[in-house]
C-alpha cells in the first residue's frame, strides 16, 4: 500500500522538530573535514510547492513552518533551520518548504553522499529530477528498510540515517525498529533517527519501548506535542528517537522544546518529552 504522499503534510509541526534534528546533525558532522553519508530510507519528493492542491488541501504548514517565519526571537538552532526555508524562499513569501534530502542538502560539501530511497512511482521521478547527479546523491525507488543492509557500513565510515517512514501499514511500527537494530550492528557508530507520530500514546509509547529492548546505548528521545493527544483525532504530535546524537543536542532541545510548545500550541496540553531511552 502506498497511498501516502507527504506534501499534504509539509511544513507542519512535525516536520519541524524532523528537520530541526536532522539540520542538528549535520552542522555536527560538518564540523570534522573528514566526509560523511546520508541515508534517507523514506526520502519523500525533497522539495514542496505549499500553493500545490495538495498542500493547501489542509494547509498544515500553518501548524508549523508559517508561525516561526516571522520570529525574531527563534533559539539558534532553529534560526539556523528557518534560514535554511528562507533561502528557499528568497522573495520573502513561503513558496515552497524543503523535505529531509533537501535539508541535508544545504550541508552538503563536495566530499559528502546521499542515498535517497523512494518506493511511491509519482514521488521518485520527483526526487530523481531534483538530484540528477550522481555524485551528490544516489536516488533510488528501492525500499528503504532494504537499503540499511545494502548500504551500511558507508566506506565514509562516519555518516546519517533518517527513517522517516508514513506508518500506513501498522508493520512500519516493528519493521523500523527491526531496521535500526540491523543498522546499528553493521555500522554502530553512525547517528541514526526514527521518526515517529504520536497519534494515541499507546502505540507511540510500544516503538519507544521496543526501541529501548534493543538496548542500544546513547539514544536520546525528543518529542513534541501540540495538543493533548485526547483532545482530537489525528497527529497531536511526534517524535525523533536519535542512536549516537550530537554531544550538545540534549542542550540545545533544552531551549528549542519548551520554545516551539508554546510556539506551535495549539491548546493549554501542549507538551515535549526529552529524556534519554538509554544513558551512553
Ligand atoms: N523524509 C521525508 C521528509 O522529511 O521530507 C518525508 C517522507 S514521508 C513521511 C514517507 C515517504 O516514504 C513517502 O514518500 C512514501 O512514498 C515513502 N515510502 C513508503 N514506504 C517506503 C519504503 N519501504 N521505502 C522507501 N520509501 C517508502
Amino acid at each position: 500500500m502506498l497511498s501516502y504522499r507527504h506534501i499534504y503534510h509539509a511544513g507542519n509541526h512535525a516536520d519541524i522538530l524532523k528537520h530541526l534534528v536532522a539540520s542538528q546533525i549535520c552542522r555536527h558532522l560538518t564540523k570534522k573535514e573528514a566526509p560523511f553519508f546520508y541515508l534517507d530510507t523514506h526520502a519523500g519528493i525533497g522539495l514542496y510547492e505549499l500553493d500545490s492542491d495538495q498542500a493547501q488541501l489542509n494547509q498544515e504548514y500553518d501548524t508549523g513552518i508559517s508561525l516561526l517565519m516571522e520570529r525574531n526571537d527563534l533559539p539558534e538552532p532553529l534560526e539556523a533551520f528557518v534560514e535554511i526555508v528562507k533561502e528557499l524562499n528568497p522573495d520573502g513569501k513561503l513558496n515552497v518548504y524543503p523535505g529531509s534530502p533537501m535539508v541535508v542538502n544545504h550541508y552538503l560539501r563536495q566530499k559528502d553522499k546521499m542515498h535517497l530511497c523512494e518506493l511511491h512511482p509519482n514521488d521518485y521521478p520527483l526526487l530523481a529530477s531534483l538530484f540528477p547527479k550522481k555524485r551528490v546523491a544516489n536516488v533510488v525507488k528501492d525500499d528503504g528498510f532494504l537499503a540499511v543492509k545494502a548500504m551500511l557500513p558507508p566506506p565514509q565510515k562516519r555518516g546519517f540515517v533518517l527513517m522517516d517512514p508514513p506508518y500506513e501499514v501498522k508493520n512500519d511500527y516493528k519493521t523500523v525498529v527491526k531496521a535500526l537494530a540491523e543498522g546499528y550492528t553493521r555500522f554502530s557508530q553512525g547517528s541514526y533517527a526514527i521518526w515517529y507520530p504520536v497519534l494515541n500514546r499507546r502505540q507511540a509509547d510500544d516503538l519507544i519501548n521496543a526501541v529501548a529492548a534493543t538496548k542500544i546505548r546513547n539514544t536520546l528521545l525528543l518529542e513534541l506535542n501540540i495538543r493533548g493527544t485526547e483532545t482530537k483525532r489525528g497527529m497531536a504530535g511526534s517524535g525523533m528517537i536519535v542512536v549516537n546524537p550530537p554531544w550538545t543536542l540534549e542542550k540545545e532541545a533544552q531551549e528549542f522544546l519548551p520554545f516551539l510548545r508554546d510556539a506551535l500550541a495549539e491548546d493549554q496540553d501542549a507538551h515535549f518529552q526529552l529524556r534519554w531511552i538509554t544513558p551512553e
